[in-house]
């Protein structure tokens, strides 16, 4: 299931690109900015800031939707058929977040900006959620743009079986790889994840030769240390043929779309971390013999 698809995009890879986001990831990192990712099903989103109160929701699940002066109030629980809300709100106040795509609908996409990826080295990057979690569809979307020569990129959690990483080997040209933590309960109290699974996967990928820029998300509270980055980045050095590291600093651009998916945002106001408080993390990274940059 996908829930967004960017074109002509310049992060997340070299050269312009299309960013397919799948929705589903195992992990639960409270800081996450794309909650509308997490679940493998499709969400409801409600904006009441744009709510022109038509109120053509309630009448597809009055039982689910109701209108009270603070806006529309919904019974997320009581719906069973999200799929009826689809298009129905004029203003696009309620949308429905994620859609399933057959690997054709999506190499059409893909294949509007083939001469785009080509003059700027672009291509195509799985983003999410955890593409890599994703079913067979995966394979069979990848193994068709190697057909076509066309670039592609992942970014990964690794949060997966082995064998989920296994059957993409020689599919993928580059994983942005996110190394958020080395140590065990700091990962299962913020991510609800064992963060040894992650460990062991890189390693394994390492060691298959792939190609892998490591990305370090810098999260106050979680890791923004010095010892516990250094931990980070000493683990990195201990693998083969990784020689790119990317801090990526904390913003808090997310935090609205909990509320508009009934969610919880558990990790609370903070700070957004500045690329200056960076610097001497890259500084070490480089000590270790790593390229590093500061951003995605
Ligand atoms: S791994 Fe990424 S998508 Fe998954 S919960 Fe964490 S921040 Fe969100």
């Amino acid at each position: 299931m996908i829930f967004n698809i960017q074109r002509f995009s310049t992060h997340d890879g070299d050269g312009i690109r299309t960013i397919i986001f799948y929705k589903g990831c195992p992990l639960r990192c409270q800081w996450c900015s794309n909650p509308e990712s997490q679940s493998t099903e499709p969400g409801i989103m409600y904006d009441p800031k744009i709510c022109k109160r038509f109120g053509d929701c309630i009448k597809a699940d009055p039982g689910a939707v109701k209108m009270n002066r603070h806006g529309v109030q919904i019974n997320r629980s009581a719906i069973v058929h999200p799929e009826k809300f689809r298009d129905i709100c004029l203003s696009r106040a309620l949308t429905i977040v994620g859609e399933h795509k057959s690997v054709d609908e999506l190499l059409l996409e893909i294949e509007k900006d083939i001469p785009f990826y080509h003059r700027s080295n672009g291509g195509v990057t799985l983003s999410g959620g955890e593409p890599l979690s994703q079913g067979a569809d995966l394979v069979i979307l990848l193994r068709e743009l190697k057909k076509r020569n066309i670039d592609v990129s992942v970014e990964t959690t690794l949060y997966v079986n082995w064998l989920k990483v296994e059957r993409c080997l020689g599919l993928i040209g580059t994983y942005l790889v996110d190394l958020k933590h080395t140590n065990r309960e700091k990962f299962r109290l913020y991510t609800q994840g064992n963060i040894q699974l992650v460990l062991d996967n890189l390693k394994k990928l390492a060691d298959s030769q792939e190609n892998i820029i490591i990305r370090i998300p810098v999260i106050p509270e979680f890791n923004h240390s010095e010892h516990e980055m250094k931990r980070i980045i000493d683990f990195a050095a201990s693998l083969n043929h990784i020689r790119e590291i990317h801090f990526i600093p904390y913003h808090a651009l997310g935090i609205e779309k909990y509320a508009m998916l009934g969610m919880d945002y558990i990790f609370g106001p903070k700070k957004p971390v500045e690329h200056s408080e960076l610097s001497g993390y890259a500084q070490y990274a480089q000590s270790k013999g790593f390229n590093s940059r500061i951003g995605g």
